[in-house]
């Protein structure tokens, strides 16, 4: 397991960490300005990790005006119903 002196979870390539960013969106509702917004590359381990600061990822932005991230969570909370229904 790699690990990096700031403590961040690491991701090996950009578009790891970019899938990573949207999946946090899609289970966690951010209030506006929190979060994490973009991924960048890292001096110390020179791997990928979020970051809460800077300009919204252009992967993100783009999902979220989709709308797509919305729909995710309407269907995690529809599997959850079933879930509950079934236990
Ligand atoms: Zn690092």
């Amino acid at each position: 397991m790699i690990k990096c002196v700031s403590g961040k979870k690491i991701y090996l390539t950009q578009e790891q960490a970019e899938e990573a960013l949207v999946g946090a969106h899609t289970r966690f509702d951010y209030a506006k300005g929190h979060g994490p917004i973009n991924v960048y590359q890292c001096e110390d381990c020179s791997y990928y990790h979020l970051t809460s600061k800077g300009t919204v990822n252009d992967v993100l932005a783009k999902r979220q005006k989709e709308g797509k991230i919305d729909r995710d969570k309407e269907a995690d909370a529809w599997l959850n119903k079933l879930k509950r229904k079934h236990s």
